[in-house]
């Protein structure tokens, strides 16, 4: 039986046959997945089992690749400006942080669980950012991970709106003001998933609420 055309999907007659990347393609049909220029043995790249011309070979800079190049770098674009911002809104969380006039001990340990949250963010960051620059997986790996990273970094920046957001109404009375903070950190640490080392929530303590059930 003759295979069909990986691109018409007609069938291909012995004398008109190509079998190259593991597919069967009429000589005439065989040419790039982008663009559809006639491609032979000798000019085409293969990417993923599937032909290219040179300009649409899919590269790590992600400026040509397969289906909707224009997508994916509006999706890049997006990613790298969300990036910024973020990083932007933590140094702006990190400089009020510096301003709150608590007792100077309490004042302290803020900092310190401010900045170290504020590294860890950091961190994660550039090794989003990191993934963006070294990918040379496949396409498919590739675009998960900008999925995965895409989201994360929304979530990052909706509960960084929140926290400015709390952050630039304290001017309540202290007791009000204390309560937010609290929350805020707990909320900081919930969403990293972490404690600090040798915090109270590493050693595993329970907020009075839960222990009064
Ligand atoms: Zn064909
Ligand atoms: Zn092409």
């Amino acid at each position: 039986m003759n295979p069909k055309c990986h691109r018409c999907q007609k069938t291909v007659y012995p004398v008109e046959k190509m079998l190259c990347l593991d597919k069967a393609w009429h000589k005439g049909c065989f040419n790039c997945e982008v663009c559809h220029m006639k491609l032979s043995m000798k000019t085409y790249k293969g990417y993923n089992k599937l032909p290219y011309c040179g300009p649409h070979y899919p590269t790590t800079k992600h400026t040509t690749v397969a289906e909707t190049p224009e997508q994916l770098r509006l999706k890049e674009a997006t990613s790298n400006q969300s990036g910024l911002v973020y990083q932007k809104n933590h140094q702006e969380n990190l400089s009020k942080f510096t301003t709150v006039s608590d007792d100077p001990e309490t004042l302290r340990n803020k900092k310190i669980q401010a900045q170290t949250s504020g590294l860890v963010y950091q961190k994660d960051h550039q090794e989003n950012l990191a993934k963006f620059t070294a990918v040379s997986d496949d396409p498919e790996t590739v675009r998960n991970k900008k999925m995965q990273a895409q989201q994360s970094q929304a979530v990052y920046q909706k509960n960084h709106q929140e926290e400015l957001g709390k952050f630039t109404a304290v001017t309540d009375d202290p007791e009000l003001v204390r309560n937010r903070k609290m929350q805020e950190q707990a909320s900081t640490i919930a969403y990293k998933g972490t404690a600090p080392p040798g915090s109270r929530e590493a050693d595993g303590f329970v907020p009075d609420l839960e222990s009064q059930q």
